[in-house]
């Protein structure tokens, strides 16, 4: 039940119906009033007709001299006489206004007198109470020259019937029209209520547990409704993926804190089941340090990965010559390659520019050289080559080592991916972020980054920047 009228009145349907009714209603009222204006026009137009073949009777074709004209007047007068429908009632004046002949007591029709006008052909009509009639005036000149003025006048008692009647037809019409317009005003208005109720039903069964749920798509093409039903559709999808991307987040993320977390609390654990020297207790805090600092560098990139998905990244662009920046991480890298034993290459242009966030372009470079370094077996070799061309500058990163298998290659920029076989091989355990920021790094700054199987049986990493 309706709390009260007002909120009834707030209803769409309710609303719709009551615009739809008064539309319809004041263009139905416009069409009637039009129809009974022409009527009206029309019927008058024959009215004025019939007048003037009167007149024409009366004066005949030819012309008369004053007797034919008076006996003329006469045989007229009891011509019409009889008439029921359409009587007629006619004066003949004189040019000074002096009535020569009428076949009506003027006593008992209120024909107004009219002062004679200039003769013209026209006809006036006259709405003045008891009678409304209809008047033609002409001027009529006998064979010898005298002038005359003639009304010819007829009620319009039988037109006024008709209007009435028209009047009386709509008035019943009325009612009818009204249900008419309620009922199709409710049928037209039922269906964007029940859209409306459905979008109303269907986004309040959505929560975070239950985002499966879509509204029905209409079957009509170019139907509003649809376009409505299909925009929500698509805003619940975008959401359904969102809230899947956290929460798969968020379960990725505990279980890769798990594991270091568990693994500092064993070393703490076994340190403490027994009394320890100075130089074991010094051991234990050094592989602790070590997690540590490992959680700190995830947490890092984790921090760095959401600021990328909230497109959150000031970028601190400068002119970077790449040439350098490789050089410093060659630098920076060999000590590491040469530990292994690895075989450190590099071929490079001189000066490659780019326009790029040093710091960034920074991470990116020497992830993928210590990927490099890390992943290929002691003894094996890395090359780094550098070099620009077509307005890009070129980096690539090959290896030796296990390779990536093609059916890994779609994922391994994926949050937290690690291809098993490299991990076991080098017994390395990283995070899995580090492909994942070198992607954002490359298209936050509008280049491509690909992998490929090089001739070595190992994996080369290139990457595309735009030129400064
Ligand atoms: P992490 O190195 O911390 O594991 P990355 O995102 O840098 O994370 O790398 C993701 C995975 O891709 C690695 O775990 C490894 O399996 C694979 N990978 C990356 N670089 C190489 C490489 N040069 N050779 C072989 N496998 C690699």
């Amino acid at each position: 039940m309706f709390s009260s009228i007002h909120d009834y009145l707030r209803r769409l349907d309710v609303r719709l119906t009551i615009y739809y009714t008064v539309l319809l209603l004041v263009l139905t009222g416009m069409v009637l009033v039009f129809i009974a204006y022409r009527m009206e026009r029309t019927l008058l137009k024959q009215v004025d007709r019939m007048l003037q073949e009167e007149l024409l009777e009366l004066t005949g074709v030819g012309e008369h001299d004053g007797a034919d004209f008076a006996h003329a007047c006469e045989s007229y007068a009891r011509e019409v006489a009889p008439r029921m429908f359409y009587p007629v009632y006619f004066r003949v004046l004189t040019t000074a206004g002096a009535v020569y002949f009428q076949n009506f007591d003027s006593s008992q029709i209120a024909l107004p007198s009219l002062t004679p006008r200039q003769p013209a052909f026209y006809t006036i009509a006259l709405y003045e109470k008891p009678a409304h009639f209809r008047v033609y005036l002409r001027d009529h000149t006998l064979k010898d020259g005298t002038r005359y003025i003639i009304e010819m006048a007829t009620p319009l008692k039988f037109l006024n019937a008709v209007l009435e009647n028209y009047f009386e037809n709509v008035m019943t019409l009325l009612p009818i029209m009204l249900l008419v317009s309620v009922v199709c005003g409710t049928l037209v208005s039922r269906k964007p209520r029940a859209i409306i109720k459905d979008v109303v039903a269907t986004t309040n069964s959505i929560n975070a547990q239950n985002l499966r749920q879509r509204l029905p798509v209409a079957a009509v093409r170019g139907d509003e409704t649809r376009d409505l039903a299909r925009a929500i559709n698509a805003m619940m999808d975008r959401l359904e993926k969102a809230f899947t991307e956290i929460k798969y987040f968020t379960s990725d993320v505990s279980h890769e804190l798990r594991t270091p977390l568990f693994s500092l609390k064993g070393a703490i654990e076994v340190a403490l089941t027994e009394p320890r020297t100075g130089e074991e207790y010094h051991r234990v805090l050094h592989e602790c340090m070590e997690q540590v600092n490992a959680l700190i560098k995830m947490l890092n990139d984790l921090f760095l990965i959401s600021r990328f998905e909230l497109k959150n990244v000031d970028l601190e662009l400068s002119d970077l010559n790449l040439s350098e920046v490789l050089d410093d991480l060659y630098g920076f890298f060999l000590p590491l390659a040469e530990e292994k034993r690895i075989q450190c290459a590099m071929e490079r242009s001189d000066i490659v520019r780019i326009k790029a966030d040093k710091t960034k372009i920074y991470q990116l470079m020497s992830n993928l050289i210590e990927n490099g370094i890390k992943f290929t077996p002691e003894g094996g070799m890395v090359k780094m080559e550098l070099s620009a061309g077509n307005g890009e500058a070129t980096f690539m990163v090959s290896d030796n080592g296990p390779g990536i298998p093609e059916a890994d290659v779609p994922y391994v920029f994926n949050r937290f991916y690690r291809v098993d076989k490299a991990r076991s091989e080098s017994g390395h355990r990283g995070s899995g972020l580090g492909l994942h920021i070198c992607k954002k790094i490359v298209e936050v700054h509008g280049g491509s980054i690909a992998i490929a199987p090089n001739a070595a049986r190992g994996v080369t990493f290139t990457v595309k920047l735009p030129a400064a």
